[in-house]
């Protein structure tokens, strides 16, 4: 179509530009010394006004239009017309954002992540003060530009799970905390495995092997991406043909990174398995957060990283087939456990401090948490200074439990450090999709079945067909709805947990 081309090519110019950006922060996440953390941030601010700039300036709109006129006569639901329809959308909302607070934020989130790195290590909440309240007055201000009808924070939770309002998400939080209260009380009170062995010295070398064997067996293509170690462990990507993928591996913890890597390669899948007509376009770019990625939003792309991570590789099936190759790598530390116990310990219900380590159980309730601190932070209701106390009160009601230091506490997540501030209800929206998708491709026989015997592949085949091939050219509400049959039911989720639970007790 030569009369939306100019759209087409200023689009993969607008790619092309936050793929590299992707792969300053991929690098300033893994390999970056410290003091890289000043110019690389300017590097960033540079990149990402370029591509804003490219997204919001008249060659774009003159582009848009003609492309528009081109158009006119399609149908209502045609591809090229509707990703025109919604470059418009996100153009017109880009350019209600202040270029310089665009460039200030992304200059800020690299040098804050820097920060945070210092600040996580030395528990030092007070010199990261400055640097959050910089991010939380530049958020307020990001939400006023985008304009919202309730709440300030339901603006920023839109950019990443689009549609999404604090309205909506309380009645699912509601019914999920009366669902897990029971579960949860249950699990508790049911004996628990001896988990020490998990704490022995499993040499991080083995561990990444082993982690690979597997990710590689989900789909993960090798040839197509790479695994790196990092502080908080993501997934990033170049385009479909280039996805990054990183690990936190720790020798006396052998769950951690295990999961990590799988978790991340379910994020990878997708980013892998987009649409190779859709490369360098509106469905491989989130315009709206200057941002390359594939995924629909973000709590669609958690749905499938909690998809392999819970429902497949904590499954007990799962350990009945690859245990045995687990002990083969270590066979002294495994020696005394079983498929059965090892499926046990990784499954372990306890309410704990840190997020990333917390069982199924207990997860939600940490971004429960996060939701309502962050929604006070950006309606005005909380400052930054008193975070730290909003925090303990916020484990002790939910979780009972008492935060001994902000490294275990409120600066254990890097996202408020990188901007990300309207984004943690995404994981908890992910766990509902990811159980409510896995539900359906269970339904197909040859999913089932493979999962049965440890094949892989239908799954794959069934998550592609259904979600990752589409990338961003359908809302996450429409592949949702195509591939279940049905909008968000958390129902679906708790029945699963229940299910655990029964094993785990039995
Ligand atoms: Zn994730």
């Amino acid at each position: 179509m030569p009369e939306i081309s100019r759209f087409d090519v200023l689009m993969g110019d607008v790619n092309d530009i936050l793929c590299a950006v992707n792969l300053l922060d991929w690098d300033a996440r893994t390999g970056m010394p410290a003091a890289g953390a000043v110019g690389r941030g300017r590097q960033v601010a540079t990149l990402t006004g370029l591509a804003r700039d490219l997204a919001t300036g008249d060659a774009m709109r003159a582009a848009l239009d003609e492309a528009r006129r081109a158009l006119a006569g399609a149908p209502p639901g045609d591809p090229r017309r509707r990703a025109v329809d919604d470059a418009g959308t996100a153009v017109a909302a880009l350019r209600r954002l202040p270029a310089a607070l665009v460039t200030e934020a992304a200059d800020l989130k690299t040098r804050a992540a820097a920060a945070w790195v210092e600040a996580r290590r030395a528990d030092d909440f007070a010199g990261f003060r400055p640097w959050l309240e910089r991010t939380v007055a530049i958020r307020r201000e990001w939400a006023e530009a985008l304009g919202y009808a309730d709440h300030p924070y339901d603006a920023l939770l839109a950019q990443y799970e689009p549609g999404m309002t604090l309205a909506r998400l309380r009645p699912l939080y509601a019914a999920l905390s009366a669902g897990l209260r029971p579960l949860l009380d249950r699990a508790l009170a049911a004996p628990q495995p001896d988990t020490r062995f998990l704490e022995r010295r499993y040499p991080v070398e083995d561990q990444r092997a082993f982690a690979m064997l597997v990710a590689k067996r989900f789909g993960f293509d090798a040839a197509r991406g790479r695994l790196d170690d990092t502080v908080h462990p993501f997934e990033i990507s170049m385009g479909r043909d280039d996805v990054r993928i990183t690990g936190r591996f720790r020798e006396d913890w052998l769950p951690g990174g295990l999961f990590a890597v799988w978790h991340e390669a379910g994020h990878g899948l997708y980013e892998q398995g987009v649409d190779p007509a859709l490369s360098r376009s509106l469905a491989t770019t989130d315009l709206l957060n200057l941002y390359a990625v594939a995924g629909a939003s973000f709590g669609l792309h958690e749905s499938q990283s909690r998809l392999l991570e819970n429902r497949v590789a904590r499954s007990h099936r799962f350990w009945q087939l690859h245990f045995g190759e687990l002990r083969a790598r270590f066979p002294e530390q495994l020696a005394e456990a079983d498929a059965d116990l090892f499926w046990r310990a990784v499954n372990r219900v306890r309410p704990s401090l840190i997020r990333v380590e917390a069982d199924e159980l207990t997860y939600d309730a940490h971004i429960m948490m996060r939701t309502e601190i962050e929604a006070a932070l950006i309606g005005g209701e909380l400052a930054v200074g008193d975070l730290p106390g909003a925090w303990a009160d916020g484990m002790r009601d939910g979780l009972g439990l008492c935060v001994p230091n902000d490294r275990e506490g409120v600066l254990q997540d890097v996202h408020w450090a990188t901007g990300l501030v309207g984004s943690f209800p995404t994981y908890t929206l992910g766990n509902v999709m990811g159980a409510q998708i896995f539900a359906a491709a269970v339904a197909a026989p040859e999913v089932a079945n493979g999962l049965e015997r440890g094949d892989y592949g239908p799954l794959r085949h069934w998550l592609n067909r259904h979600v990752h091939r589409h990338g961003r050219s359908r809302t996450p509400t429409e592949i949702l709805r195509d591939a279940t049959g049905s909008d968000l039911d958390p129902s679906i989720y708790l029945g699963q947990l229940a299910a655990k639970v029964d094993r785990l007790a039995a």
